[in-house]
This record gives C-alpha cells, sequence and structure tokens, in this order.
C-alpha cells in the first residue's frame, strides 16, 4: 500500500491536495485564516471544468434555460424579503469555560464537546449574513450583505430575463457565483466554509405543474453527479421532513454522497413555490415579477423549481470519490471529463529525436487541451506524479517513434498501453475524451 495506513482518507486527501497543487490554506504564510482556502494551478483546473460541465448540461444543451451573472452586493431589502434577515440562523452556544461555540442542533446532551465541561449558555439565535458597509459612512444606512446564496439575484431579475430573451413560462435561469455564511462550524476541508460558490439554477412553472417539474429536475440533477463519474452506490435522496423544510419550501430533496465523515448533502432541489418573487413584489411595492400567459390571458406569478449545488463541494466529492490507492502508487481516478491535466507527454529518455517528437505533440494538443510536458526523471516516476494527479493519459516518444512514427499512450486507469500514429494522437486524445 501506497502511503500511511493510519492517516485517515481525508488526511490523506489535504496533503496530496497540497502537494500536487489543488488546494492551500488560505494566508498559509501568516498561520492561515480557519476555513479560508486558495486554489492552485490543478485546483483551479479542476474547479472551472466542474463549473463549465455544470454550465453546459444546464444551459447550453437545453432550450429553456438562461444564464446570470448577478452581483454579489445587492440592495438590503432584498434580503429583509426574502426572509434572510428574520430567518436566515442557527442556534448559537458558547462554552463559559472554554470559550468555544457550537451549533446547538449538532451537540448531544448538556456537556461542551470540546472541554466535557456542562457551562454551556443557552442557545441564542446567530444570524449567518456577513455584514458590511457601502461607501464611508459606517452606519445603518449604509449597510449592505454579501450574498448568503446565489438566487436573490435570479429571482430580482426575472421579469428582466424573461422580457429581454421573450421568454414563455416555463424557463429557468442559472447562476454560478460566490456565496458567504459566517458558518458557526464551518470544516471538513472544503466541505463546509464561509466563502463558497454555488451553482443554482431556478425554473419558472405555472403553479400546478410544478410537481411535475420538480420530478424532472431531481431525475436530471442525479444524472449529473453520475456523469461526473461519482460511484452511484454513493448517492442517494434524502427528503426533507415537515420539520427540516425551510421556510420557502413546498417540498425539498437533497441529493447526498457518502462521504468518510458520513452521508452529507451535495445538492438540494426545492418547489421554492412563488414565496420569492411574491415578496420581492411585496418588498419592492412593484407588480412586476409576474407572468402574462398570453395564451390563456392569465395573469400569474409563476412557482419556482429550484437546484441548488456547492461547486467546491462537488469538487470535495470528485477528489474523495476518485481517491484510490494500489501497491505501488496513489491514483486519482478523476473523470476525464474534469480531470484538470488532460495527458503528461514525455520523451522517454532525453535523446533528440524522442524530445523533438513529443515537444511536437504537445505544440499541437496544448491549443485543444490542457496537457503537460515533462522530460525530467525516470518515465515510471513521472508517470506516478500524473497518476497522482489525476492525468488520464501519458503520451510517450521512444525508439520506435523514429522508426515507425507511433507514439505509446497510456491510460492511468487501466495502464493498458496503445500504439498510436504521431498524426493521429490528437483526434485519439479528443474522442477518448468525448468518452
Ligand atoms: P446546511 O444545512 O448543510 O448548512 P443548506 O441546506 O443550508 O446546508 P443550501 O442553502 O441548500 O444548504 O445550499 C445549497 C448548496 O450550497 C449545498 O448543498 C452545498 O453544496 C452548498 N453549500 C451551502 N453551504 C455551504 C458552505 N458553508 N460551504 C460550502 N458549500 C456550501
Amino acid at each position: 500500500m501506497a502511503g500511511n495506513n493510519n492517516e485517515s482518507v481525508m488526511e490523506k486527501l489535504v496533503s496530496l491536495c497540497k502537494r500536487r497543487g489543488f488546494l492551500f490554506q488560505s494566508s498559509e504564510i501568516y498561520g492561515g485564516l480557519n476555513s479560508c482556502w486558495d486554489y492552485g494551478p490543478l485546483g483551479v483546473e479542476l474547479k472551472n471544468n466542474i463549473k463549465s460541465f455544470w454550465w453546459r448540461r444546464m444551459t447550453l444543451e437545453r432550450e429553456d434555460v438562461e444564464g446570470l451573472d448577478a452581483s454579489i452586493l445587492m440592495h438590503p431589502k432584498v434580503w429583509e424579503a426574502s426572509g434572510h434577515v428574520s430567518e436566515f440562523t442557527d442556534p448559537l452556544v458558547d462554552c463559559k469555560s472554554c470559550k468555544q461555540r457550537f451549533r446547538a442542533d449538532e451537540i448531544d446532551g448538556p456537556a461542551c464537546p470540546a472541554c466535557g465541561k456542562e457551562t454551556l449558555t443557552k442557545a441564542r439565535r446567530f444570524n449567518l449574513m456577513f455584514k458590511t458597509h457601502m461607501g464611508p459612512v459606517e452606519d445603518e444606512a449604509s449597510l449592505v450583505f454579501l450574498r448568503p446564496e446565489t438566487a436573490q439575484g435570479i429571482y430580482v431579475n426575472f421579469a428582466n430575463v424573461q422580457t429581454a430573451m421573450r421568454r414563455k413560462v416555463p424557463f429557468g435561469i442559472a447562476q454560478i457565483g460566490k456565496a458567504f455564511r459566517n458558518e458557526i462550524t464551518p470544516g471538513n476541508f472544503i466541505f463546509r466554509t464561509r466563502e463558497f460558490e454555488q451553482m443554482e439554477m431556478q425554473f419558472f412553472v405555472k403553479p400546478g405543474t410544478d410537481d411535475e417539474w420538480f420530478g424532472k429536475w431531481k431525475e436530471e440533477r442525479m444524472q449529473f453527479y453520475l456523469d461526473l463519474g461519482l460511484a452511484g452506490d454513493k448517492l442517494r435522496f434524502h427528503e426533507h421532513g415537515p420539520k427540516e423544510l425551510a421556510h420557502y419550501a413546498r417540498a425539498a430533496f437533497d441529493i447526498e454522497y457518502r462521504f468518510p465523515f458520513g452521508w452529507q448533502e451535495l445538492e438540494g432541489i426545492h418547489n421554492r413555490t412563488d414565496f420569492d418573487l411574491v415578496r420581492h413584489n411585496e418588498y419592492s411595492g412593484k407588480t412586476n415579477l409576474s407572468y402574462f400567459d398570453e395564451q390563456t390571458g392569465e395573469r400569474f406569478v409563476p412557482y419556482v423549481i429550484e437546484t441548488s449545488a456547492g461547486c467546491d463541494r462537488t469538487l470535495l466529492t470528485c477528489l474523495v470519490d476518485a481517491y484510490d490507492e494500489e501497491e505501488e502508487r496513489v491514483v486519482l481516478r478523476l473523470s476525464p471529463r474534469i480531470a484538470p491535466v488532460k495527458a503528461g507527454v514525455f520523451p522517454l529518455v532525453k535523446k533528440e529525436g524522442m524530445v523533438a517528437a513529443a515537444r511536437d505533440i504537445y505544440e499541437r494538443l496544448k491549443k485543444r487541451f490542457k496537457v503537460f510536458y515533462d522530460h525530467g526523471g525516470s518515465i515510471g516516476r513521472r508517470y506516478r506524479r500524473q497518476d497522482e494527479a489525476g492525468t488520464p493519459l501519458g503520451i510517450t516518444t521512444d525508439g520506435q517513434t523514429l522508426e515507425d512514427n507511433t507514439v505509446t499512450v497510456r491510460e492511468r486507469d487501466s495502464m493498458e498501453q496503445h500504439r498510436v500514429k504521431l498524426d493521429e494522437v490528437c483526434d485519439w486524445v479528443g474522442r477518448y475524451l468525448e468518452g
């Protein structure tokens, strides 16, 4: 077995992520900032690939979803209307002895989980929104919030998008962007952080058709995770019971994944009814967040089916799911679709003809894919490094290349090797990546 067996999978993953340049602790040289992480060179590629796969699936491949990129700072009334000012709270308890803080709903019994003393305060409601001030004067009037979800940017733009794009209900609006929550207990690496990215889509439907659309989106979203390559037996739906349902929701299912630390939510699929649009009509004093159906002559406020996924959490899930240890190597079996680097290109040894042929392949491939060239060290070591980075293909030029213009293409997972003609390598890689 490679690696140290005493370490948990999560510990091994955290160290691999640092070693290979996926994730670094934010402001590390100053001791780090709790729960904040920086994406390194491989991390940013992986994250961009996940986002573009989501974007492609949700917008480009569909005829009924538009894109949006709303600002993070919004009018403070948005958050009154949405209910976040009054409702977006967690119950917080403090330990008077060790001064640590906990979410009351996450602890059992009267004792402090850190020091064991029964010196916990009563639970009080703690609002998770980050506050800041806009402009030079820090008074109540200048108070703004960092958005705790991207969804509200979509609601307030419903009429803008519908009119500009001449959309008929049903249609959806999709958005990827940062959200901020002052979580009481962030943790498990990037699973729960205070700054994160969401991939959200609000689908506007005629009331009465909401259950049907809810069912369709549930299936669609589960398929997304399967197509990301995640193990089917580690995915499940969790239906919210009446006590779990958010104030705005009529029905909610989470898609959950079995992490090393238990089953946890990856994405929420909610039937938010007309709650948000009605509230924005009310709080803004306008009534334009509604829809006029030209065919029936009816005006109604659409119901909303929301699919709300976390980008960072999806990335963590892909890493956890892909991590594998074999006798001789650690390998990240990431789907080629999202792997940060698609192929490593290597001359077997540093000989002129082999180097030139490898450089030539690299130059051609890099116009289409993220690829990596390396001629240092033994070929075995170079393969291992790429296995650990999740690179699905290794392309090597060798003695035979100089004789018959073919190269070896090695698959990461099976370690199977194929002989491919030099001038067909680009297309071969393209076909492979398309699956
Ligand atoms: P929880 O109950 O775990 O706090 P939630 O139900 O409030 O989460 P939603 O508001 O439904 O979460 O957010 C939608 C998605 O956004 C989640 O499924 C998750 O993927 C992501 N997400 C939410 N909070 C965080 C966070 N603090 N860090 C990373 N991702 C998050």
